[in-house]
């Protein structure tokens, strides 16, 4: 039977071109003082990769140059989760990946557990913190856990078939096509420009881009040395970064945080779509869903059918939305089985 009409999962939400999640490594004060009112004003969610062991306390002075700073307490989280913001893991003391007798279960498993405890939320997503030296032993613990995926310290723009267990994530700024030539943590350049013409359509499209930030302030503490500014900056520069984002991609980014794009990816690629022609202007599509853990809890996919059609009734309502190249374009909730009939209008 000749078929009139093929449906397809779009590789990221609502047929999205680009995805954008920005992080903010420690989880201290100024995200929510600072950050927060920004992230409103673009109606883009933050996400914080959160220490555990200091929630309302002060940085202790171990494994960072960050002195002085603050960490959010269990109020002021969930102030932000309240505001759909959302939280992984970044240790529970942020141990120097280099010292002898780390115990991994604190860092990994017993950080998830806190979390939960302050956020009320799953914890899906662990971050190297510091490094990326100890990938290899952490990845078995987090799968075991039941995270998800993890948050590396890599090229930052992932394509839609990334692994969930090397997310790139970065700070991109001046140098970046530098950076790619010669990958080193000198990546950090966004203290004196946002994405300083380096987000355009042509090298954006497709991609998800996870930025990596620190700090979000005018000043930092007098102790924190002057080199500390290449992973923070400041409130302007974040406001400016946002407003970029938004500019290159307008209604066609989603704006996402890591947690949505990796539900949304595991459904995907668990997902199989089947389409039978019930004549020549009536079909039924079928979704069938693979194994999926249970913390994949966000159950929309976004499909795109491809047809002669002039237009389309899905399950009885019509479609307005089209992607590029003319396919329908709908987005809803599914389950193993979920039936959608697709009509011709
Ligand atoms: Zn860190």
């Amino acid at each position: 039977m000749p078929r009139d009409i093929e449906v397809d999962v779009a590789p990221w939400k609502n047929d999205a071109q680009f995805v954008y999640s920005v992080t903010y490594d420690e989880g201290t004060l100024d995200a929510l003082v600072n950050s927060y009112p920004i992230h409103e004003e673009h109606g883009i969610p933050g996400h914080i990769c959160q220490v555990t062991g200091f929630l309302g306390k002060q940085r202790l002075d171990r494994g960072t140059n960050l002195f002085d700073v603050f960490y959010l307490n269990e109020d002021q989280i969930r102030f932000l989760v309240d505001r759909g913001w959302t939280f992984s893991s970044h240790s529970h003391t942020h141990v120097p990946t280099g010292q002898e007798g780390i115990d991994l279960d604190l860092e990994v498993r017993l950080s998830k557990y806190e979390l939960e405890r302050a956020t009320g939320l799953s914890v899906d997503i662990i971050t190297y913190w510091g490094n990326t030296a100890l990938k290899d032993q952490i990845i078995p613990i987090a799968r075991e856990a039941g995270y998800l995926g993890v948050l590396s310290i890599d090229y930052p723009l992932n394509s839609s078939d990334f692994d969930v267990w090397d997310i790139g994530r970065g700070t991109i700024g001046r140098d970046l096509d530098g950076w790619v030539d010669n990958p080193s943590t000198a990546i950090y350049r966004h203290t004196k420009d946002a994405f300083p013409g380096h987000l355009t359509q042509e090298n954006t499209r497709g991609k998800w881009l996870v930025d990596l930030t620190h700090v979000i302030a005018e000043r930092l503490p007098p102790r924190v040395p002057e080199s500390a500014w290449n992973r923070c900056c400041t409130p302007d520069i974040l406001n400016a970064r946002l407003a970029e984002v938004r500019a290159v991609w307008g209604d066609e980014l989603w704006a996402a945080v890591p947690e949505d794009v990796v539900h949304y990816t595991l459904l995907r690629r668990s997902a199989e779509v089947g389409v039978e022609s019930r004549g020549p202007d009536r079909a039924v599509c079928t979704v069938s869903l693979g194994e999926l853990p249970n913390a994949v809890s966000r159950r929309d996919l976004t499909f795109r059918a491809a047809t002669n059609w002039d237009g389309i009734k899905i399950d009885g309502g019509a479609v307005e939305t089209r992607s590029s190249n003319g396919s329908f374009v709908w987005t809803a909730p599914v389950a193993d089985g979920t039936e959608f009939v697709l009509e011709a209008i």
